[in-house]
């Protein structure tokens, strides 16, 4: 298969690189010039786990001409739409594309561009960062779940899974995917804007009680807004899910504190807090925390003067 990978930063070269140990071919589509003059230049260089430099062709998207059998979109949510346009000239009616993008509401998005029999929705807990142009530290295992959009047509969600497995991504078919992307959102909702607010690591977030309060009223709102909108969502089975992951994560800052403390960089926010608020809207229902976070993240941005 002629694998893309649409947006090759951190993510897109943790599933680049362990793609291309497979026998099929991979392709990374970026546009920050640096990244791709390093690793045009030197190959991409991989630290962490393993150390390891490796060939890997990577281009605009506007440069890509060859259609694509699989497409991997690995772009910050509010570049989503952006790079579904810029990627037109590859996509062909059989070319599948895949979505792992953290956030809610993306399936939407891709619906403009790519017919719905050809979508694959997923959440992974693989995780990346970058170092530098052309450096990607993989540190850690990790795992993903997908599943095709369109019920008729699994057996393309199972051949993209089978395909991941060749590159020991961990992947599985999963049936009723919607309730773990909101999980995983939740997780992110709790603990990446108010962290990324208060300045502070995971631990310290939930060490304090206001700070827990405030994690359970915002499980509450995405809770009571996906059950609204028919996603099989358990609260209290959340909670326990968030807690765990805050006992493992204590001395993470996350990611959305990388993006908005330590880089500022433009967050998230819209397609988590926020997506939970304007679903809420929608439906009538009050998401005051969610609200109030996402506007706080806004603004903190703007004084940042964040772009
Ligand atoms: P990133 O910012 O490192 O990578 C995004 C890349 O997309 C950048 O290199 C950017 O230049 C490129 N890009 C964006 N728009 C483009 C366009 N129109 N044309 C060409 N290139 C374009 O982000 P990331 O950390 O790899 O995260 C990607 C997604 O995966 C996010 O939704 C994130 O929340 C999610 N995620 C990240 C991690 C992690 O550990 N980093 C873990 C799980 C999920």
């Amino acid at each position: 298969m002629l694998v893309y990978i649409a947006g090759s930063g951190a993510m897109g070269c943790r599933f680049g690189y362990q793609i291309s140990k497979t026998n099929n071919d991979v392709i990374l589509l970026d546009n920050w010039e640096d990244h791709i003059s390093a690793i045009k230049g030197n190959g991409l260089i991989v630290t962490g786990d393993v150390e390891e430099t490796v060939k890997l062709p990577i281009m605009k998207p506007a440069e890509a001409t060859q259609e694509a059998d699989l497409i991997i979109l690995f772009t910050k949510a509010m570049q989503l739409p952006q790079m579904l346009q810029d990627i037109k000239g590859i996509i062909g009616k059989e070319t599948k594309v895949l979505c792992l993008l953290n956030g809610l509401g993306h399936e939407d998005v891709i619906r403009h561009y790519i017919p719905e029999h050809n979508i694959l929705m997923g959440v992974t807990v693989w995780t990346a960062g970058l170092e530098g142009p052309g450096r990607a530290h993989l540190q850690g295992v990790g795992a993903l779940n997908l599943q095709s959009m369109d019920p008729t047509n699994q057996e393309a969600g199972h051949q993209v899974a089978d395909l991941l497995n060749e590159a020991n991504l961990n992947a599985t078919y999963d049936d009723n995917v919607v309730p773990n992307i909101w999980r995983k959102a939740c997780v992110n909702g709790t603990m990446n804007s108010t962290c990324a607010l208060l300045d502070c690591t995971i631990g310290e977030l939930f060490a304090s009680e206001d700070g827990l309060k405030m994690v359970k009223e915002i499980i509450h709102e995405f809770v009571t807004v996906g059950q609204a909108e028919g996603v099989e969502l358990n609260e209290e089975e959340i909670t326990t899910y968030v807690m765990d992951t805050s006992v493992k994560a204590a001395h993470h800052y996350p990611s959305m504190h990388q993006d908005l403390v330590q880089n500022h960089r433009l967050t998230e926010i819209d397609f988590i807090n926020g997506a939970v608020n304007t679903k809420g809207e929608k439906l009538g229902i009050n998401t005051p925390y969610c609200r109030m976070i996402t506007e706080l993240v806004h603004a903190k941005e703007a004084v940042l003067n964040i772009k």
